[in-house]
This record gives C-alpha cells, structure tokens and sequence, in this order.
C-alpha cells in the first residue's frame, strides 16, 4: 500500500495535544513550536482525547509516558520531538525547527506503524507497551516462571526474570540482555532471560526466543511462596501481588508515528551503536 505523504497526513489532522515535563527551559523551546503550528493552522487541545496529533517533547522516555498516559490511541499519530539528540522514538528536535516545519509541508515524512505488545493479567486487567513486558521478583529470591506457548507447556524459568520485548523495544532493555535487534516492519515478540539458573537440575532455553505475531505467551508464576512480582510496563513498574498468569500477544492496534524519509531504523541503529 502507498504511504500518503506528509500533506495528506497533516491536513486531515489539526488537533495537536503536547505532552511534556513543564520546565521553563523547555516552555521555551516548546512556544516555538507553537508559534510555528498556528502558521500551518494546527489547534492546541487541552484533553487528548480531543487530539488527533499528539507530541511528546523529551526522550524516548517521555515518548512512552505519551503513550501510557493516552492510552495508546489507534486513531492519533504520535510525534516524538526531542530535546536534544535523535532517539529510537524522536525523529525531531526543538532545536531543529526547519526540519519539523518540512515536515509539515513536504512530503519528506511517512506514517510509521509499530506493532506493540498487549499483556492481560489473569485474565482481567489488561494493558499495552511499546518497548517491553519485564516480569521480575522484588526480593532477593529465585523467581520461578512456567512458560507456555500456546498452551503448550514450554519450559520452567528460574532465575531474576523474564522479559517480553517488541520490535522497537528490541534496542532497549532487550539489548542489554543479549536479545536480537529486530527490525519493526516484522511484527512479532522476543523473549529473553534475565540470569536463568541452568545446571544438571534445572534447564531453559537459554537464548532469546522470537515469536510470530500469532503466537500467544503465557507466564505463569509458580506459587512458591514469592509473591511479590513486580511487572515492568516500558519505563512503568506495577506491583501485583497475587497475580498469578500473565499472557501476551502481539497486539491487532498499531502505533502510528510519523518519521522523516531520510531517518531509517537502521540510521538509528548506526548512529547510536556504531
Ligand atoms: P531511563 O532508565 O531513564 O533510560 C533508559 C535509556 O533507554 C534512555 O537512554 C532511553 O532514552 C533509552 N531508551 C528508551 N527506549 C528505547 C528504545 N526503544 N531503544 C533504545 N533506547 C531506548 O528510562 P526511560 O528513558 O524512561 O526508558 C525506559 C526504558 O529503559 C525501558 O522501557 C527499558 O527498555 C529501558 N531500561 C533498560 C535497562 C537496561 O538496559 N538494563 C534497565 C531498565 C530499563 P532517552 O534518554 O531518550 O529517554
Ligand atoms: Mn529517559
């Protein structure tokens, strides 16, 4: 299918909602941005629910806040503008104003979708991430995790944890554990160990799993005693006690973002790794 380019995109969507930390140092940076949208006729909002546009001004990190907080809306296109180097999420800087206003008039951007993950716990609560799923103990205790992939009985997890990484997730947390980069046009799932126990008695895989996008994992907490899990929701932590079975897919939503043409996955990679 066709991308439209950054005049479609941008003319059907005019309600932009900001996300940001409000300092007075990034107020500032942030006016000029605002200056710059009444030129293209682009409304603030003060509820994002009303937003069709909404952009996040910080990190990757912030990005993520923007999503937690909105609820990772389908329907919205979200714009991560950084406030200071290139992120994996931020394609834009305050400081570059010239490439944001490009954007708005050229056709030098696309509509990224990334796929991401959805968790349900215990078959109730359920949520989303964009980065990862880390499921870990709190104390100083050997964790223990049945792992089942659909429904099949996979293996038993001993050690710290377990995480559960997407795509675009895949150069973060996962990375430091020795996951594989996955590149995010593969919507899909990647398991990996968080210092298993292996030896004579108890065995894992032992190097990171990656899942299609019609798989379903599920983890179950052995009820050992240690019940104080804590669950990692991209840069979130939930306390569960008591949960017992964590299950997580490959969501059906995707997340809409908008990139420049001249700013690939893999331009991201080099700059920050190589
Ligand atoms: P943080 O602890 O302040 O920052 C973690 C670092 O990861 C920051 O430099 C952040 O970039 C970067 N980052 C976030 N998402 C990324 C991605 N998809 N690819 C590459 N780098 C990424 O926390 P935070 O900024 O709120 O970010 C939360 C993320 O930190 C979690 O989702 C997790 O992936 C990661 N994390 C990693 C470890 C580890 O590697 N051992 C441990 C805990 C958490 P910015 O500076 O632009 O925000
Ligand atoms: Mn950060």
């Amino acid at each position: 299918m066709k991308q439209k380019g950054s005049h479609a995109v941008m003319s059907e969507r005019k309600n932009v909602y900001l996300f940001y930390k409000q300092t007075e140092e990034l107020e500032e940076k942030v006016q000029k941005i605002r200056k710059l949208g009444r030129k293209y006729d682009f409304s603030l909002v003060d509820d994002p629910k009303d937003a069709n546009i909404i952009a996040s001004f910080g990190g990757d990190g912030t990005f993520l806040q923007a999503l937690q907080k909105t609820q990772f809306r389908e329907d919205a296109l979200y714009i991560g503008i950084n406030d200071g180097d290139f992120g994996f999420y931020t394609d834009f800087t305050t400081e570059d104003t010239d490439r944001l206003e490009l954007a708005m008039q050229s056709d030098m951007v696309e509509v990224l979708r990334y796929p991401i993950l959805e968790v349900t716990i215990d078959g109730s609560k359920s949520f989303h991430c964009i980065n990862e799923l880390s499921l870990r103990s709190n104390i100083i205790k050997t964790f223990v995790i049945d792992v089942f992939v659909d429904d099949l009985y996979f293996e038993t997890f001993r050690g710290d944890g377990l995480l559960v990484s997407t795509p675009t997730g895949s150069t973060a947390y996962n990375k430091s554990l020795g996951g594989a980069i996955v590149d995010p046009k593969l919507p899909s799932m990647q398991l990996t160990e968080m210092a298993s126990v292996n030896n004579n008695q108890f065995r894992t895989l032992g190097s990171p799993l990656v899942l299609g996008k019609e798989r379903e994992l599920k983890l179950r907490i052995v009820q050992d005693g240690n019940d104080h899990p804590i669950i990692g929701v991209d840069n979130e932590a939930m306390g569960v006690r008591n949960s017992r079975e964590i299950s997580v897919k490959v969501s059906d939503r995707v997340i809409k973002t908008l990139r420049m043409k001249d700013n690939l996955f893999y331009h991201k990679l080099k700059r920050s790794f190589l």
